[in-house]
């Protein structure tokens, strides 16, 4: 009769170690996931090991920023064209204004 108590009581105190030890865990688990996190310098989002950054300097990026920069540089020739096209014509109206406008280098 004692015995059963007493290794109620020992089942009792294993719980309990069991659940500090989980908790422990569980504490230790998020720390090493709030080390892993990392906040893209770009869109302010937050990476975990499931969005993947890359670090420039002291920055993280994350990969859907990396994509936008890398489809902006893969229209970068067409950027510049607009902007030159662009260019041309603000130089066009300012000329058809009569020139001298005072931004005008
Ligand atoms: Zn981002």
């Amino acid at each position: 009769m004692k015995r059963a108590t007493e290794r109620e009581a020992e089942a009792k105190k294993n719980e309990l170690l069991e659940s500090v030890l989980k908790g422990q865990a569980m504490e230790s688990y998020i720390e090493h996931r709030t080390s892993e996190m990392r906040h893209c310098a770009l869109c302010d989002s937050i990476g975990y090991k499931r969005r993947p950054m890359k670090q420039v300097g002291k920055k993280w990026v994350c990969i859907d920023c990396w994509r936008q920069i890398r489809e902006t540089l893969d229209n970068l020739d067409r950027w510049e064209e607009e902007m030159a096209l662009k260019e041309e014509m603000e130089r066009t109206i300012r000329k058809g204004l009569g020139g001298q406008g005072p931004d005008q280098k």
